[in-house]
């Protein structure tokens, strides 16, 4: 456990994250994303720590924007029975903090989603392979509902899980699921944001059928099924756009790469685009770095709608016994989150930090951890020794005045 000193104000973050925010990581992406040829090492090493420093970043961000939620333990408290350390993993080449409590939110952490959505991403894509085994067609169906910019979030996913629970009582709809032989279902929820219409909940929901299905016939078929249950739940749909079916295996593949990328927050490649000009569309993501970045008062208010509305609601939902078909195992995020190595990439403990160092760590923010983790990837135990010489160093002089 760290000293309470960590907790005072301006900790965590405070001068030592003030130095951090003068890299600029931004122009490195910029160049390396620009490259066909083959990433070199150093190009890599430079990426994942962008990475790291990301998620630890945007994770003081939510932090400071919730603090009464479960994020405000994640990676800063030890876990029962744990000390905060630095573990291995051969497999992986790389470095991770380890002994220390995960708040396992999909929605809201950086951290803990990037965990969580490498996981749910491999998993989709094992549902994608076993139906190609088998001979089916998988199609991706879009529903989404108008919508007003001062809608509120919770209102307006409310009327789109309702309309879709509707739709599937109707019985055009269970005619539908017999004559396409749609036998399993695997269900997305995404909630993006923008200035001119407000928030735009939608579906992604990957469709299991019988191969050879007329995509016509299928989106003229949920458009019928899909306007008047969104009707009954309150709100309405263009009957133009309110139902898209994608059918081709390259969309769909398309669709799940994408997968990691919408979820995991610090998609590395991504990031200098997510970045650069003005937005007409913020993912929950976006939001969160225009609030840690720019201090923009409004989008940290809509982050926080948007994590109050989806807490405790699952990033993806699989039709019943669809997991066990597949064989895929059924883990929760908490799980996922504190155990998210596969048992070939098992690490082992590399570096401890007492309770003064772990202090230190948490003073110096998310700087401090993403250059541990650095340090770590190359088993170098000076460097790890050194950087917390020098976090120990800032703590006291400039979080104790000493
Ligand atoms: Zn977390």
């Amino acid at each position: 456990m760290s000293s309470p000193a960590a907790d005072r104000p301006g900790a965590g973050g405070g001068a030592c994250a003030a130095t951090t925010a003068g890299r600029s990581p931004l122009v490195l992406n910029t160049v390396i994303v620009g490259r066909s040829a083959p990433l070199s090492a150093l190009a890599r090493r430079v990426i994942r720590h962008e990475g790291r420093l990301e998620k630890y970043r945007l994770q003081a961000a939510a932090r400071r924007i919730l603090p009464k939620e479960r994020i405000r333990v994640c990676h800063r408290i030890a876990a029962p029975l744990a000390a905060p350390h630095l573990k291995y993993s051969p497999a992986r080449k790389a470095a991770h903090l380890a002994g220390l409590m995960a708040c396992g939110s999909p929605w809201v952490c950086a951290v803990c989603a990037s965990r969580i959505s490498e996981r749910r991403r491999s998993e989709v894509s094992t549902a994608i392979a076993w139906a190609k085994g088998a001979g089916l067609q998988v199609v991706l169906v879009t529903f989404t509902l108008s919508h007003g910019a001062t809608d509120s979030l919770k209102a307006s996913l409310a009327a789109l899980h309702g309309g879709y629970r509707r739709m599937q009582q109707r019985r055009d709809y269970k005619a539908l699921r017999a004559s396409a032989g749609l036998t399993h279902t695997i269900k997305v929820t995404e909630a993006p944001w923008s200035p001119a219409n407000g928030w735009h909940p939608h579906l992604h929901v990957l469709y299991f059928l019988e191969p050879d299905c007329d995509v016509a016939a299928l989106s003229a078929a949920l458009t019928g099924a899909w306007l008047p249950s969104l009707k009954a739940a309150g709100f309405s749909a263009s009957a133009r756009r309110g139902v898209d079916v994608k059918a081709t295996w390259d969309a769909v593949s398309q669709y799940v790469t994408k997968l990691g990328r919408t979820w995991g927050a610090a998609d590395e490649l991504t990031k200098a685009n997510t970045k650069r000009g003005r937005k007409d569309s913020f993912s929950p993501w976006d939001l969160l770095r225009s609030a840690a970045d720019t201090d923009n008062q409004l989008h940290a208010k809509l982050f926080a709608e948007f994590a109050l509305t989806m807490k405790g609601t699952h990033q993806l939902q699989w039709s019943r016994r669809f997991k066990g078909i597949v064989g895929v195992e059924d883990r929760t995020d908490d799980d996922l989150a504190a155990h998210w190595l596969d048992d070939d990439q098992a690490a082992y403990w590399f570096a401890g930090f007492n309770p003064t160092d772990w202090a230190a760590i948490r003073f110096c923010g998310a700087a401090a951890k993403a250059d541990l983790e650095a340090a770590g990837d190359g088993l170098d135990r000076k460097r790890v020794d050194a950087l917390v010489a020098e976090y120990r160093a800032r703590y006291f002089a400039e979080g104790w005045g000493l």
